[in-house]
């Protein structure tokens, strides 16, 4: 019986694992990949305080696993299936086996949300990604295409300049997202192209992407675009199907969660991208994960 299982090895759950292995808790953290979380794909981080010159996104979370682990912090390479959370013992299934816990904290996070469009799903890995740092230099030379208006989606486009020859940024309004800084430099970068106001209907080719074709949302033309990758930045989805039915979720399906990070449920708490919040970042992931593990050790105290 453990005292508490963190759902997710991200920062959220990092943090948790490092405050909560530190106070002594009997606490183990499942990952199914490896620990990092989404951070693990974006090449350099530049808003994480402690860092003036900035730091790469896997030197960042390997420094938070080794921390965490320092203290004492198990880390599993499991994947969460199934959840029980009604009792006042929980319990955790996944892929190798069955664990009881007096508490859970999910910080399972979010994952990209696809387009939906025709062409994606056939091209995923073949030229459709969601990783600019992954598969950035696989497109030396080449024409690629950048979705969204978004922080993430420039700063994606803008470390593509290191390989592409031209990059389309295609966004659906007439103005970024994006923080201002991130406009200037995307502005300034001569092999960045903005396509406003504009929506991808469909991603073109049978082994490998060929090209896009793109709809000018004001005036309905629609044309097609030579583009040997696409990388797709609108947004995330949370992590919440193992506790749907179980805990709120709000109307997008992120878990609702008061300030001490409780959830609906005695006992389940939640941190980091897959609570129900507008600002989702490393900072906010890493304060949540801090918060939860105060609050996850008052309940326990509460329970003897
Ligand atoms: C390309 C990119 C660039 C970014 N750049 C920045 C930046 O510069 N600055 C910044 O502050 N933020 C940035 N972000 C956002 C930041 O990465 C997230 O806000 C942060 O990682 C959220 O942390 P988290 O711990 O809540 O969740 P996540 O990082 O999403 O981690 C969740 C973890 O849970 C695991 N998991 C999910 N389901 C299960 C399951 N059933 N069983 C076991 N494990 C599971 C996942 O594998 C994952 O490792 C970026 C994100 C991306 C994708």
């Amino acid at each position: 019986m453990y005292d508490l299982i963190i759902i997710g090895g991200g920062p959220a759950g990092l943090t948790a694992g490092l405050y909560t292995a530190r106070a002594r808790l009997k606490v183990v953290l499942l990952e199914m990949l490896a620990p990092g979380g989404q951070v693990l794909t974006t090449d350099w981080v530049e808003n994480y305080p402690g860092f003036p010159d900035g730091v790469s996104g896997f030197e960042l979370m390997d420094k938070m696993k080794t921390q965490a682990e320092k203290f004492g912090l198990t880390i599993k390479n499991e994947e969460v299936t199934r959840l029980d959370l009604s009792g006042e013992n929980k319990v955790v299934t996944t892929n190798k086996g069955t664990i009881e816990t007096k508490a859970v904290l999910l910080t399972c996070g979010a994952t990209w949300k696809k387009l939906g469009i025709d062409g994606e799903a056939l091209l995923a890995g073949k030229g459709v990604s969601y990783c600019a740092t992954c598969d950035g230099p696989f497109y030396t030379d080449q024409k690629v295409a950048v979705i969204g208006g978004g922080d993430t989606a420039v700063e994606e486009a803008l470390f593509l300049t290191r390989f592409a020859s031209h990059i389309y940024v295609v966004h659906r309004r007439d103005q970024l997202r994006a923080i201002k800084l991130l406009q200037e430099r995307a502005m300034a970068a001569e092999k960045i192209e903005f396509l406003w106001d504009t929506v991808p209907l469909k991603i073109i080719g049978n082994d490998g992407v060929e090209g896009i074709e793109l709809k000018n949302v004001k005036t309905g033309e629609i044309v097609q675009r030579d583009v040997q990758g696409v990388f797709i930045f609108i947004g995330t989805q949370p992590n919440t199907d193992i506790v749907k039915g179980q805990v709120d979720l709000d109307e997008n399906g992120f878990i609702i969660t008061n300030h001490h990070m409780e959830t609906s449920l005695a006992g389940v708490f939640a941190a980091g991208d897959v609570r129900a919040k507008l600002f989702r970042q490393i900072a906010t992931a890493v304060g949540e994960g801090a918060a939860a593990s105060y609050s996850i050790e008052r309940y326990l105290e509460n329970l003897e």
